[in-house]
């Protein structure tokens, strides 16, 4: 299982739930039939800029090799895997071949889940423990070259976006999380 605390730079509400996350996940007992690998940050100059994009100006969530990877738009990259956060996270998920990827991320004006790959069931569960409705990747602009379409529809590991509420404070965020996230992780 892999947990990615953020992608986007302006988008930090997952930050307090990836420190939070391995001491629940030890005290639910699931360390002795799950290995958690938590990825805190996946694009730290964004965060630290306050940026959407890294410090190229690439959107590194438009960066994966996916078959609908969009060579025209600058800010995805011009090719697929030009970043190093983008390399960084396609390594780690070679090595870790995780079962379930979990992404946090937050949205202007609603919160939900989105989901890709054969992840439906386990979006409709998050979903009810978590209170964040399931939206169809289709309800939303398009996402050429992101983590979920590599990851969830070309290589079939389920995925999950978590898309929260733009702003809401870090440690509500992990509140409203964290019985779904365990659920999740527990499979
Ligand atoms: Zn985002």
């Amino acid at each position: 299982m892999l947990f990615v605390g953020g992608i986007h730079g302006d988008e930090p509400e997952g930050a307090y739930s990836t420190s939070q996350l391995p001491a629940a996940f030890t005290n639910a007992g699931l360390a002795e039939t799950v290995t958690l690998t938590i990825l805190e940050d996946a694009n730290p100059d964004g965060r630290a800029a306050g940026t959407r994009v890294n410090a190229n100006g690439v959107d590194i969530n438009r960066n994966f090799p996916a078959s609908n990877f969009d060579q025209n738009n600058p800010i995805y990259g011009r090719e697929p895997l030009s970043q190093p956060e983008s390399r960084a996270l396609k390594d780690t998920i070679d090595r870790v071949d995780p079962n379930l990827v979990m992404v946090a991320h937050a949205w202007s004006g609603r919160k939900f889940i989105n989901f890709d790959g054969p992840a439906q069931e386990l979006a409709d569960r998050f979903s009810a423990a978590s209170g964040l409705p399931v939206e169809a990747s289709a309800s939303f602009a398009p996402t050429p070259g992101s983590l979920g379409s590599y990851v969830g529809r070309d290589r079939g590991i389920p995925i999950l976006t978590i898309e929260v509420l733009k702003g809401t404070d870090q440690q509500v965020v992990w509140e409203q999380l964290h019985t779904a996230l365990l659920q999740a992780i527990a499979g």
